[in-house]
């Protein structure tokens, strides 16, 4: 218990330490920067991004295989999916109301000059939602672990723990096997955490190293509505359901969850963080296996609060920047299409903003709006994703918690 508490510590300090150095090296040694940026903070990070991406893949399988097999009823997995999803889709709208209720508020559009004839983007092809919902059957369950598809994993051992149920004693061996693989990983989980401070520090001095400071300036009302919707979600969504639904603390919840949400914070990436985020969940947190292996990996691909309060707010930025105003009609459309984006947007870097295009599509505001914002997105990144994993942390406990009421009920 003090060894963890130890590397908590030792975290946050090289996320601070991180900043600092990147921050200074900025401001007075942009030079000195560029030379040691290459060598020593990204090599840094990219190891570390590399180990825990390395684990995803093998322990969202093994674990999620495990967590329905150890259900042992089919039905209760209908019940908790359910559950999920709802929450899911529930948290996202208020996330996106927060967000543009907050942008209508403080005008962050109409706070500077903003370049408008300079700002360009250009659209990448971010496939459209539809695909990636239909496609979540894999008609090859290999191909979709070599490109890391989450969602076709996921339908996979959902089925291979399903049979596990209905075969029993039969397959008791593999069934066993495939526990300790489990193991292997989580134990390969905490190995790789001993490297997160060097990791983090890497990370975070490139990030803020390399960061546009003089655009920050101008984009500060920007900024500013962003992270003020991330933290009022926090505390009163998150923190709501932790205390009404699940019964807990919330200090406690964020206390205890804080580790991932500082993974998350240094490498944007909630599919990277899977690995932490449900270690941190199932040993801290207490939240049965079952429960954590089904709703985080889900929750990290289709569930983004954060990305969906960004999105939200850029959508009336680049409204006010440009001077057009939205009827109601559009706002409410604004909110459909940004919950569609975020659970398109893939959990890894950056892609919330290019999925941004189709919401600024569907209300006919211009795309080329993304290029205001892309020079500071790198920040927001950091944060939304350590808000969006503490969504799926939160539904994860909610779930387990009702589900042993439930079962507790029963008895
Ligand atoms: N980086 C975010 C995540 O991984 C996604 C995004 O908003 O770009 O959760």
């Amino acid at each position: 218990m003090k060894k963890k508490k130890g590397l908590t510590f030792k975290v946050i300090s090289a996320l601070i330490l991180g900043a600092i150095v990147g921050l200074l090296l900025n401001l007075f040694a942009p030079g000195v920067f560029d030379i040691v940026n290459p060598y020593v903070f990204v090599p840094l990070g990219q190891i570390f991004l590399a180990l825990i991406s390395m684990l995803v893949v093998p322990l969202v399988f093994l674990s999620l295989v495990l967590g329905v097999a150890g259900l042992g009823d089919p039905a209760k997995l209908g019940r908790i999916g359910v559950k999920t999803i709802t929450y899911f889709i529930v948290t996202t709208t208020i996330a996106i109301t927060i967000g543009m209720a907050l942008a209508a508020v403080i005008q962050p559009g109409l706070a500077g000059d903003f370049d408008l004839e300079g700002a360009s983007f250009e659209t990448e092809d971010a496939p459209p939602i539809s695909e990636t919902l239909l496609d979540i059957i894999p008609d090859n369950p290999l191909a979709a672990m070599t490109e890391g598809n989450m969602l076709q994993i996921i339908v996979f051992a959902v089925f291979v723990g399903l049979a596990l149920i209905a075969l029993g004693e039969k397959t008791r061996s593999l069934t066993n096997l495939i526990e300790q693989g489990n193991e292997v990983m989580m134990y390969l989980v905490g190995i790789v955490m001993k490297f997160a401070p060097y990791g983090t520090f890497g990370l975070i001095a490139t990030a803020v190293g390399s960061q546009g400071l003089s655009a920050m300036q101008a984009m500060g009302a920007y900024m500013l509505v962003i992270l003020g919707a991330l933290l009022i979600h926090s505390a009163f969504t998150y923190g709501g359901t932790v205390l009404f639904l699940a019964k807990k603390s919330p200090v406690w919840f964020f206390k205890e969850f804080f580790p991932a949400m500082t993974v998350a914070f240094s490498t944007s990436s909630s599919t990277g963080t899977l690995p932490v985020s449900m270690e941190v969940a199932q040993t801290k947190l207490k939240i049965p296996k079952s429960i954590s292996s089904f709703v985080q990996p889900l929750g990290a691909t289709i569930n983004m609060d954060g990305t969906a309060i960004m999105q939200g707010v850029a959508t009336l930025f680049i409204a006010q920047a440009y001077g057009l105003d939205l009827t109601i009609g559009e706002l409410a459309t604004v909110v459909l299409t940004a919950v569609l984006a975020s659970i398109g947007t893939a959990g890894v870097p950056g892609v919330g903003l290019i999925m941004l295009a189709m919401v600024l599509t569907s209300v006919g505001l211009p795309v080329e709006g993304i290029g205001l914002v892309i020079g500071i997105d790198r920040l927001l990144d950091m944060s939304r994703t350590a808000v969006n994993i503490s969504g799926d942390a939160a539904c994860a406990l909610y779930v387990a918690e009702t589900e042993k009421k439930r079962a507790m009920k029963k008895a």
